[in-house]
């Protein structure tokens, strides 16, 4: 054990003052380093001409200008322009809201200036600063160790070698390097090196970028616009072989070829992707969630079980010591919150550390094995460290104890969630030294020999034991958090955790965050498990759990679940079930077992040792307040705020996400099926071209894509948290998609066919202005189909996306303009409409905006008859 003990130079440290530090950093600059540089709008924009559609449509544009059409050159490049400007505008937003969720994620540094622990942004750190490091944290900058306990590094990242290294202050082994871990223990070091001149110069990209691999998403739609592409040109040179053979004008063949190609690849909708999800994660931070992978807003859809930890998630984490029990006297506890200003009674009179010698040492413990600290500012009492450790100070506080001399810890053994308990060696005032432990109680009862009353101290017993049992499980049953108290002399130099006395309890409440239940209803609703596993004892989180309205459940201990195959897991996980003193270790157990279930799995996690669990888990949840680097840097999500609520939130983001992506996927492609099949048919029966390429692409990627971001940005349905999560393989398109697009696609491409032939007797640009008229604003009515998959408009309202709306507004006033204004109606070949032609597409659109609509409402109608639930399962 002596290697987790503290060793250090017995100096007094205080830090450097605030002015020492601000001089430091003007000669030394930031803690940082020169940013990796991010794509310049110039490599943005030209991004935007380098993928395989742009290349035909300028192969197209160039054999356009040989056969001397003029007039298509110039407009198949305006929609090249145009494509790349709009291109250019939504990747832009996008990467500078990924940009802006990267800078949130900047590291911080608890540091001691003007002789206080302060929580600083690890940029303003500086030479001679003396930093603290804790388990989990990253290290900010090259530093010297000063005092350590326990203290071991992961220095994987800089050396690649993977166990971790044990630190001490002297010889080599004092120095540590910025962006390695500490993997365990705590230290106090003074900084050496920062930011360009540290030994290690990469933080920049190892502070928890915002991953921008692609997201399943992305790659399984990209590959099905290559797929169309393909298909499009192997179909465009049949029909190009076709029409030769048959002897028809090469020009217009070619360009019939290339109208059809273009018809169908749905072009938009890699960035239309794109754009939705980079949007989507912003609108994420506004409720507290920070998606630093865009695959996790995805996955989030899916989520099907959310393993929560209890403490500081489901509750507040603002702990106050309201009970404290010893063997002959219970105390209660007064005032909330760290602010010393409440009392210590004993049987209804105010009592102290100067009255009471037992209280008197469980004050002492409390105040000296700790890291916690108080301060006032100002009007109101602030508190740095863990909060279980600053109830125990506030704790001390009250009952007017004498605070500890600045150097009295001699020695640590600090506190982790393996061993449950903490305990420290001192100098007593007597001159000798002593031990004083915290933890669990029955951590802390196992190597206790003695237990002291007001009699002075008397041998543990089996009788004393079983009280001691009987009180902790008592105020644990109460939904309080119980932590033991120990004292005892002292063997030489080193901590013997064995023969202590033990003093007390404490019982601190930690109440349930209020927005926690709602969430928990919310949740299970939306056919979404809540599995608590807490390092907390069994009886606090039962308290707990049913406080937050979650059903009964089975409760398993961390040494039962390790007894336990995995099969008895499986079992077990199949029902409600509740895990309590648990181990991090347990965590990436139970992540497994739910795998295997096919569950999709978010898990929380905060300390240093989660991080495997996190990685492991569909959607690794990290906190944004409570987390160590290192946990936030294996996860998926930063809660900002720490909040269970708001992982229910982000599912329901991830919901609404992936539902706008199925719904202008299937609005894209049910246009581009309209486009293909006329003209298919009517290159079948011999008509002249229906429509030509750059009405075509006028088409799809001027109007279209437009209305499809719009239709990304639909709000979640009223209903999206009533039915249970999507399985994971669930198919963008799906059966009743494609015929959703098929019978749209035959409706429009039938209707605009019908057009062009009825008018084609007068007057062939009329007839086909016509038809490239009718077939868009049949593609804008149509998107009322799309706006949700199984609702109809009425339910979810018809003005409740007013994106779209001005969408539509725009892309019609486009389209009227194609058709009146003479430059667009010379690079369109477009001619003036009459008013008749105008109702024949009046007349045409009604059934696209009535029969879908009709439809959806029979279904919503019939479901509710049923008892049922709309549930899309298309
Ligand atoms: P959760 O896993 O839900 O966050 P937790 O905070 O109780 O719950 P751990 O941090 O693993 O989980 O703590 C386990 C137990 O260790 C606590 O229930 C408490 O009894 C004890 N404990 C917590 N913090 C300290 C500390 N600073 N010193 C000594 N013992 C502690």
């Amino acid at each position: 054990m002596a290697d987790t003990e503290q060793q250090g130079s017995g100096l007094a440290l205080t830090g450097l003052t605030q002015q020492e530090a601000e001089a430091a950093r003007r000669t030394y600059g930031w803690n940082e380093l020169p940013r990796a540089k991010r794509a310049g709008p110039l490599r943005v924009f030209l991004r935007q001409f380098s993928n395989f559609l742009v290349v035909i449509l300028i192969v197209a544009g160039i054999i356009a200008f040989t056969l001397g059409e003029y007039a298509d050159t110039l407009a198949i490049g305006l929609v090249i322009a145009l494509n790349g400007v709009l291109g250019f505008v939504q990747e832009w937003r996008a990467e500078t809201a990924l940009e802006s969720l990267r800078s949130m994620l900047s590291p911080q540094a608890l540091v001691l200036r003007d002789g206080r622990e302060r929580l600083i942004a690890a940029r303003e750190l500086v030479p001679g600063d003396l930093v603290i490091l804790e388990a989990g944290a990253r290290i900010p900058a090259d530093a010297i160790v000063q005092e350590a306990a326990g203290l071991r590094v992961d220095e994987s990242a800089l050396t690649g070698e993977s166990v971790p290294i044990d630190k001490a202050p002297g010889a080599e082994a004092a120095e540590v390097h910025a962006g390695t871990v500490v993997a365990a223990g705590r230290a106090l070091a003074e900084v050496t090196a920062t930011g360009a001149q540290t030994s290690f110069g990469k933080i920049a990209s190892l502070t928890g970028s915002v991953g921008l691999k692609k997201t399943n998403l992305q790659v399984q739609l990209g590959r099905l616009a290559r797929q169309l592409g393909f298909a499009a040109l192997a179909i465009a040179s049949a029909i190009l072989a076709l029409g030769l053979y048959m002897g028809r004008d090469v020009a217009e063949m070619f360009m019939t070829g290339l109208s059809l190609s273009v018809a169908m690849v749905p072009e938009g909708l890699p960035a239309v992707v794109t754009i939705t999800l980079a949007l989507g994660a912003a609108a994420m931070v506004r409720q507290q969630a920070l998606a630093r992978r865009l695959q996790a807003v995805e996955t989030l859809g899916a989520a099907s079980v959310i393993c929560t930890d209890k403490t500081g998630t489901l509750t507040e984490n603002k702990m106050t010591v309201t009970q404290v029990w010893t063997l002959d006297r219970v105390y209660q506890v007064t005032g909330t919150g760290y602010d010393p200003a409440g009392h210590i009674a004993y049987d209804g009179a105010v009592t102290g550390a100067k009255e009471d010698a037992v209280l008197a040492a469980i004050l002492e413990a409390g105040l000296t094995c700790t890291h916690a600290s108080l301060h006032r500012e100002g009007d109101h009492w602030e508190m740095t460290g863990a909060p279980t450790e600053g109830a125990l100070v506030t704790l001390g506080y009250k009952g007017w104890a004498d605070l500890p001399p600045p150097d009295s810890v001699l020695a640590e053994i600090p506190f982790s969630s393996e061993r449950k308990r903490m305990s420290v060696l001192v100098r007593s005032r007597s001159g000798g030294a002593k031990v004083l432990t915290k933890g669990a109680p029955e951590q802390v009862l196992r190597i206790c020999s003695q237990v002291m009353t007001q009699d002075g101290p008397r041998s543990l017993g089996a009788g004393e034991a079983a009280a001691i049992t009987a009180a902790y499980e008592a105020m644990a049953g109460e939904g309080l958090r119980v932590i033991g108290l120990a004292a005892g002399a002292a063997r030489g130099e080193v901590i013997a955790e064995e023969d202590l006395t033990f003093l007390g309890l404490a019982g601190l409440i930690d109440p349930p965050r209020p927005e926690v239940r709602p969430a928990i209803d919310a949740a299970r609703s939306a056919g979404i498990r809540v599995i608590m596993i807490t390092g907390d004892s069994p009886l606090t989180a039962q308290a707990i759990a049913g406080q937050l309205g979650l059903p009964p459940a089975r409760t398993v201990t961390g040494d039962e679940l390790e007894a336990l195959e995995d099969a008895g897991l499986s079992q077990l996980l199949q029902g409600e079930v509740l895990f309590a003193r648990t181990r991090p270790a347990h965590k990436m157990r139970i992540v497994s077992a739910l795998q295997a279930q096919h569950q999709i799995v978010a898990m929380t996690g905060d300390g240093v040792n989660d991080a495997p669990a996190l990685k492991k888990a569909d959607i690794g949840v990290s906190m944004g307040v409570r987390g160590t680097d290192v946990a936030k840097d294996a996860s998926d999500l930063v809660l900002l705020d720490d909040n269970f609520a708001t992982i229910v939130r982000a599912i329901g983001e991830g919901r609404r996400q992936f539902g706008n992506v199925r719904k202008f996927v299937r609005y894209l492609l049910s246009s581009n099926a309209g486009e293909v099949i006329a003209l298919l048919i009517n290159i079948l029966i011999g008509g002249p071209l229906i429509f030509l390429a750059t009405q075509i692409l006028w088409m799809n990627l001027v109007t279209d894509g437009v209305t499809a971001v719009a239709l990304g940005l639909e709000k979640g349905e009223p209903d999206q948290m009533e039915h249970p999560p999507r399985r994971k393989d669930t198919p963008i398109v799906g059966k009743a998609g494609l015929l959703t697009i098929l019978a749209l696609g035959l409706y429009t491409g039938l209707a605009s066919l019908w057009l062009f032939l009825h008018l084609l007797d007068g007057n062939e640009d009329l007839a086909r202005t016509a038809a490239f008229t009718a077939m868009v604003i049949f593609e804008k009515a149509s998107v009322f189909a799309f706006r949700s998959l199984h609702l109809p408009c009425w339910r979810i309202g018809f003005f409740t996306n007013p994106f779209l709306l001005a969408a539509l507004t725009v892309t019609i006033g486009a389209q009227v303009a194609a058709v009146y204004w003479p430059p667009l109606q010379a690079l369109l070949h477009t001619v003036p409409l009459q008013g008749d032609q105008w109702m024949l597409i009046g007349l045409l659109v009604l059934p696209i905006l009535l029969v879908p609509e009709i439809l959806k409402t029979l279904r919503y109608f019939a479901s509710r008859r049923q008892g049922g639930r709309a549930v899309a399962q298309a």
